[in-house]
């Protein structure tokens, strides 16, 4: 396999073509930005800790049965990925109450939500990715009822893998944001799973584990999702 031309360059991680039409290089970057990019700074190590983060997240999930994008791990910063069709609408999934749903709704942070909450946003950092909902996205063309109807039902079945697995760890998945695009007629989990696309907080003390410790500059950010990654058995050190 051959690295090719660079085809975009995205806030955390740039997009290459490679001699395989059907794949494409992803780079991740410690490149790390908030509040649609006004926000942004390098933070060591942040590259490789989400790119095996990535990779680990993404088995699991194929492993139970969701598809994914992911291919192999090409280096500490690198993976080979399928080239999807990206849909332009993030689906994202709350088990506790966080972040934009508090303000927006001057719900108090930290209640369960029974069922998890399920929110569509286009994804479009000038209008700082707007909420949306389905049928918005059939209207516009962004996708069509089947498979937003599959988005959801994935969207769904990764929570049911995830919390699984970050109950057993000691942890709390709080929130996620998913990314899904086209592939030979299917829907495919596409982009990254890291801690920087969702919220973790440790189980008994509710310590933030995720890149809410760069957006309200608590500090230790790479070392914390190190952490969640060593108590989920991912290591880090080549
Ligand atoms: P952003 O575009 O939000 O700044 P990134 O820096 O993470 O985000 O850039 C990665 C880009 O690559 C995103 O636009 C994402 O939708 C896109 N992408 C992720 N996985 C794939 C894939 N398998 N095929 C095509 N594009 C992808
Ligand atoms: N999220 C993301 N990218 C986005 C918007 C949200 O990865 O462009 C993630 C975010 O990290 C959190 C979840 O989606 O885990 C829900 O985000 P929310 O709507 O609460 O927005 P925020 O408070 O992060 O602006």
């Amino acid at each position: 396999m051959e690295k090719r031309n660079e085809l975009y360059a995205g806030k955390a991680k740039s997009v290459f073509t490679t001699d395989n039409p059907d794949r494409f290089v992803l780079v991740f970057r410690d490149d790390t930005s908030a509040f649609d990019g006004e926000k942004k700074e390098q933070l060591n190590r942040k590259g490789m800790v989400n790119n095996r983060f990535n990779a680990f997240v993404m088995e699991k999930l194929e492993a139970a049965g969701v598809p994914t994008h992911f291919d192999q791990l090409l280096s500490p910063t690198e993976s080979l990925v399928r080239k999807l069709e990206m849909i332009p609408v993030e689906c994202v999934v709350r088990n506790v109450s966080a972040g934009s749903l508090c303000r927006r709704l001057g719900v108090e942070e930290g209640q369960d939500l029974n069922p998890p909450t399920y929110e569509l946003f286009l994804k479009n950092d000038e209008l700082h990715d707007p909420m949306v909902n389905e049928s918005l996205a059939v209207t516009f063309g962004w996708a069509n009822q089947d498979e937003l109807d599959e988005m959801k039902r994935l969207t769904y079945e990764v929570n049911s893998v995830l919390k699984t697995l970050f109950a057993d760890a000691g942890m709390l998945l709080v929130d996620y944001k998913l990314e899904f695009g086209r592939c030979e007629g299917r829907i495919v989990l596409g982009d990254e799973f890291s801690p920087d696309g969702c919220r973790i907080w440790d189980r008994e003390t509710r310590k933030k584990m995720d890149k809410d410790r760069f957006r309200q500059g608590l500090g230790d950010v790479i070392e914390t999702y190190e952490e969640v990654g060593r108590r989920l058995g991912i290591h880090f050190d080549d």
